[in-house]
């Protein structure tokens, strides 16, 4: 074990075998060691800055049946609800005023939202607020990218969920292992900012393929990695399963950090409902730099239930933020004032892109 700490402190590139040594660690002092070099690696790469980012999950119709989410389209226990463009616009002046400098909007694979529409939106939401505009909304055309892009869109996240084949098709009957990473190749020669990501925990996943995925952050070289446990729903196919855990999450997040070095992190909703008292306060410490408060308007936030026991559904957008500033103060680190870009390509970005 000695000889793959040693490797990391000359910033040497980890193997495979040395990730899965390191992912099955179970004694608490060579575990707090490598949060310790996480930590270090965060520090030096990206610095102390926390970024945040106000979530918006716009709808909650999906056409898609990935077997472990609750808002899939068999999921007909689902009160569904989809946000207009006027009341994108309100929860975007929200965020603004609560200070976040991106905001992110997510929602399941709803086609009501043509690109039109969408490039309507965030037309508006460039011309009346400050802020750099990330989407999360799951699969399109390339030139339905591209036209988002044109409009403003500055990054787009979407999750390759697993890198193992065989996983991926069981878990989505409905989308394709190639096409799902050919969308993040394109994003990125389209010029988006690209954010990716797995869950931790998944029935069936491996340490071999939680190396792999973590091999496949650093091969994709991607702006930004979330990745958060796995949280079983019951209206879904894979009823009855084991949750991942906040150990594995957290072993991932370190790795992560060490492997990609300047990846954006955030410590993620999914990590903080399985631990909230201090989920997200721990990956801060061990590698993670940005935190997704949700903005969400409080009548819409339980039904975008993607897992079960979402934390923060009853609060107000107010007092997450006062809870997440309080949160980010007590480990002595500062709240980011910039659009929080990504470290690789800022100097890439057009002038009025760039925070910093
Ligand atoms: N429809 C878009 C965005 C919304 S889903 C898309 O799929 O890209 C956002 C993320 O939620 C998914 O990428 C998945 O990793 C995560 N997710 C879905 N169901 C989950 C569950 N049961 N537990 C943990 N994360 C889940
Ligand atoms: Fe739809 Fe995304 Fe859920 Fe899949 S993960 S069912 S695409 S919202």
């Amino acid at each position: 074990m000695n000889y793959v700490f040693k490797k990391i402190d000359q910033e040497q590139e980890l193997s495979k075998e040395d990730i899965v040594c390191l992912l099955a660690l179970k004694d608490e002092q060579e575990l707090a060691r490598l949060y310790d070099r996480a930590d270090r690696v965060r520090q030096k790469y990206v610095g102390d800055e926390v970024h945040l980012r106000g979530l918006i999950e716009f709808s909650n119709y999906c056409r898609k049946n990935c077997n472990y989410c609750g808002i899939r389209r068999g999921n007909r226990k689902l009160q569904r609800y989809r946000m207009s463009a006027e009341e994108i616009l309100a929860t975007v002046a929200v965020a603004e005023r609560l200070g976040y400098k991106t905001v992110v909007l997510q929602s399941g694979e709803d086609m009501y939202y043509t690109v039109g529409k969408l490039v309507d939106i965030i037309r508006r939401i460039k011309q009346e607020a400050d802020v750099a505009i990330t989407l999360s909304i799951g699969e399109r055309s390339r030139e339905e990218y591209e036209r988002l892009h044109e409009a403003g869109a500055d990054r787009f996240l979407i999750r390759f969920e697993t890198s193992n084949r065989e996983l991926y098709s069981r878990l989505h009957p409905d989308s394709d292992y190639d096409e799902r990473m050919q969308i993040l190749v394109w994003l990125k020669e389209i010029g988006y900012q690209v954010g990716s990501g797995v869950m931790i925990g998944l029935p069936g996943q491996t340490l071999e393929d939680l190396a792999m995925d973590i091999l496949k952050f650093r091969e994709l070289d991607l702006d930004m990695v979330g990745v958060g446990p796995y949280i079983c729903h019951e209206e879904t196919p894979l009823a009855g399963n084991a949750n991942g855990t906040v150990e594995m999450t957290f072993k991932v997040i370190a790795l992560t950090r060490i492997v990609t070095r300047d990846a954006h992190i955030p410590a993620t909703t999914a990590l903080a409902t399985l631990r909230p008292t201090d989920g997200r306060e721990k990956a801060l410490e061990l590698g993670a730099n940005v935190v997704m408060p949700n903005v969400t308007p409080a009548k819409y936030r339980a039904l975008y239930e993607l897992y079960p026991a979402k934390v923060c559904i009853g609060e107000e957008a107010e007092q997450c933020q006062a809870c997440m500033h309080g949160r980010i103060y007590s480990l002595g680190r500062p709240i980011s004032q910039g659009y929080g870009h990504s470290f690789k390509r800022a100097h890439l970005l057009p002038q009025s892109r760039c925070g910093n």
